[in-house]
């Protein structure tokens, strides 16, 4: 019923790839496809230049011609013997001597020092005042941090011997101040401690009244018989001072107060203001410039309080843009009637005419000034003296750059003109230099040198030189 039977092997055909086919799916593989993407590259660039040696090819190997030729060998020999004549000639020529003493001319020359052995080792030299023949310095202490009780000295040298022995007064406290009157033998002396002292002829006269702080100022007014006397103090009084029987008496007080010299009235209280430095007018005695402390420029006069303030203590009329730190020095110019000059703490020089505001010129240092003043001699020269040492003079038509200058290397504490062409500079080492100006700047240059043509064509226009 079995048997053993071969029947053959069976196939049956794969189905998957039809099946496949049949729904249009192409994947012969199980990842996802790799993206791929061309990007430029970023190599740098680069570019072949010329080399700059000289290739095999360009080089020579001759040596440089020699040039011997005879015509310039005769040429040499006939020139050089004039050449060496002509040069030696040059080195002795005086064609330009004259130039040179010229040059001499316009600098400043030292011409001596006073010193007062005993005070000049121990104070400074405060303040020089002068009456051509006598010099007379206030000696004390620079800084004051409390009550001025130094044995402080006043001396009196002889101009024109600076090796003769001077005169030498003890004093109670420093000098602040020493003014002599023109017409008459009487000096007087403004003490830190707010005394007037005053002698004629040697003898002390008897003063009245005093400052309640430092005298800044001693004016004699100018053309009133030199018998007026105008102070003022640190404490913002102006007194005017008489003379009658040995005494000296006020005769009149005014105070400077902030609503005179805030024109803007900004300030709300009225208070005094230090008054630093006072110059009368050399055309109106009656009218004077006033400078503060805190910078304010003023003018004030003495018939203007009962004329437009009735019986009150106001004197000041007008006042002018202020400077950015204590007015130093000021003074009423000798050859125009509307103009005045004023040095700062603020490096500055300025120029004002009465007639505005702003100043008309503003000359600008490189360190805090001491004084300002105008050459007696030449109207647009202005000298300058500067807390560093040096002493400028400048051409105000032109004063980019000082004339010429001289650095006596110690800081200055006044200066004031002693003849028509010499100056006295006085230092904290206690030395007193008198300096001779050079004469081209004291001789008039031109018919143009007049101050109130130059000013009237500078206002209305501010001229910072710096
Ligand atoms: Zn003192």
């Amino acid at each position: 019923m079995f048997s053993v039977a071969n029947t053959g092997s069976a196939d049956y055909c794969s189905t998957w790839k039809s099946s496949l086919e049949a729904k249009n799916v192409s994947a012969s593989c199980q990842t996802k496809p790799i993206e791929t993407k061309e990007a430029k590259i970023q190599v740098v660039k680069r570019a072949s230049v010329e080399v700059q040696t000289l290739t095999d090819k360009d080089r020579t190997t001759e040596e440089p011609r020699q040039y011997d030729k005879p015509s310039l060998y005769a040429f040499l020999n006939r020139v050089t013997p004039l050449m060496i004549r002509e040069l030696e000639r040059n080195a002795k020529s005086t064609a330009f001597a004259h130039l040179q003493h010229e040059s001499k001319k316009l600098s400043i020359v030292q011409l001596g020092q006073f010193r007062q052995n005993e005070a000049s080792a121990k104070f400074a030299a405060l303040c020089i005042a002068t009456d051509g023949n006598e010099l007379a310095v206030g000696f004390g202490a620079l800084q004051h941090d409390d009550w001025c009780d130094h044995q402080a000295k006043l001396a009196m040298f002889q101009r024109k011997d600076s090796s003769s022995r001077a005169q030498v007064f003890d004093m109670d406290s420093c000098v602040s101040c020493v003014s002599y009157n023109d017409r008459k033998p009487i000096v007087t002396c403004g003490m830190y401690t707010g005394e007037v002292l005053c002698w004629e002829s040697e003898e002390q006269i008897q003063v009245a009244s005093r400052h309640s702080g430092r005298v800044t100022s001693l004016q004699w007014r100018p053309i009133y018989e030199g018998k007026r006397l105008l102070s003022a103090g640190i404490d913002g009084a102006l007194k005017l001072w008489k003379i009658r029987d040995k005494s000296l008496n006020v005769s009149e007080e005014f105070v400077v107060t902030t609503w005179d010299a805030d024109a803007k009235l900004t300030s709300r209280v009225e208070a005094a203001v230090g008054v630093t430095c006072t110059s009368f007018s050399c055309f109106d005695d009656t009218q004077f410039s006033i400078g503060t402390e805190g910078g304010y420029v003023m003018v004030g006069s003495l018939t203007a309080p009962r004329a437009a303030f009735g019986a009150g203590k106001k004197c000041v009329t007008m006042s002018y843009k202020r400077h950015q730190g204590h007015v130093t020095s000021t003074y009423f110019a000798p050859h125009s009637r509307n103009v005045f000059l004023t040095s700062s703490v603020d490096m500055e020089a300025r120029i004002y005419s009465q007639l505005q505001q702003a100043p008309v010129i503003s000359i600008v240092h490189s360190e805090q000034l001491v004084k300002a003043v105008w050459s007696p001699m030449e109207q647009l020269h202005i000298v300058t003296a500067t807390c560093a040492g040096l002493v400028n003079i400048y051409d105000i038509r032109k004063p980019y750059v000082p004339l010429t200058l001289i650095n006596l290397e110690s800081r200055l504490t006044d200066m004031a003109f002693v003849s028509h062409e010499q100056i006295a500079v006085a230092t904290e080492k206690g030395l007193v230099h008198l300096l001779q100006l050079p004469e081209s700047t004291m001789r008039t240059v031109g018919t143009v040198a007049d101050l109130d043509e130059l000013v009237r064509t500078l206002q209305n226009t501010v001229v910072d030189f710096v």
